[in-house]
């Protein structure tokens, strides 16, 4: 389902994708935006969502320049309407890189939130210009404040220590520096788990419709866990042949001429 996708450009040679289901939200979204305040609603609900994913990217691309800073290749950017995935040719397995890679996005967001704030502060006292135009419009500072939560709220929240938020693989590497690698996606995927539960939980009863989001934190986590078993195993099982192989050919080269 995820090749269900339109390319669009590329930033710093990075392919930028949207997933199809985007383009729904960017219908259902401009919607919206025309049955509260007719076509200034469409154009100004738009840019808003635009300039959110726009936060989205830079985001990504914290985590992508970083990653390059390592010599790790990234193939594209793809964007769906929960936020976006970077897609590495490989995660470096080395905790510092991995925890600098993984707080490169917060980062961005934080450095936003800041820009944003500063920009509010210095923006002029509203004329009335705006508003007149369609009173249901929010004001440019109202969207600016909105994308400055937003920048806050996504840097925190991608801090939490679960996957697949940036702070679930925060945890692994920092474990990943005193067990082996498969060790340290279990007990990071279970802390991940833990966290999904007790926010299901306070989901029950505060919002319900969340209890999805944490079910999705759950599964990942387990997923993550099985995937690096999995290439474990793969590589023990390539280690393992290669040996063989090579004890054979040795055995091989050593038999006496006939
Ligand atoms: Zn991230």
């Amino acid at each position: 389902m995820l090749g269900w996708s339109t390319n669009l450009f590329r930033v710093a040679g990075i392919q930028l994708s949207l997933h199809f289901s985007f383009y729904l939200l960017l219908g259902f979204n401009a919607w919206q935006g025309w049955r509260e305040a007719g076509w200034p609603g469409l154009w100004w609900h738009s840019a808003v969502l635009v300039a959110f994913f726009v936060c989205v990217v830079l985001h990504e691309l914290g985590h992508c320049f970083t990653a390059r800073r390592y010599g790790v290749g990234v193939s594209r950017i793809l964007l769906l309407p929960i936020g976006g995935v970077a897609e590495f040719d490989g995660i470096p397995r080395e905790p510092v890189r991995e925890v600098l890679i993984s707080l490169a996005g917060p980062a961005v967001n934080f450095g936003l939130a800041g820009l944003l704030w500063l920009f509010i502060w210095l923006l002029p006292a509203p004329s009335g210009s705006l508003e007149d135009a369609a009173d249901a419009l929010p004001s440019l500072a109202a969207s600016l404040q909105f994308l400055l939560s937003w920048n806050l709220l996504m840097g925190a929240f991608n801090l939490i220590p679960a996957f697949p938020m940036d702070g679930g693989r925060v945890l692994r590497a920092l474990l990943a520096g005193r067990m082996d690698y498969v060790r340290a996606t279990f007990w990071a995927a279970t802390v991940g788990k833990v966290v999904a539960v007790a926010g299901a939980v306070a989901a029950y009863f505060h919002q319900p419709l969340a209890m999805l989001l944490f079910l999705f934190v759950f599964i990942v986590g387990e997923m993550e866990y099985r995937g690096a078993r999995r290439r474990a195993e793969e590589d023990e099982h390539f280690r393992a042949t290669v040996e063989r192989l090579r004890a054979q050919s040795i055995a091989q080269g050593t038999r006496p001429p006939v």
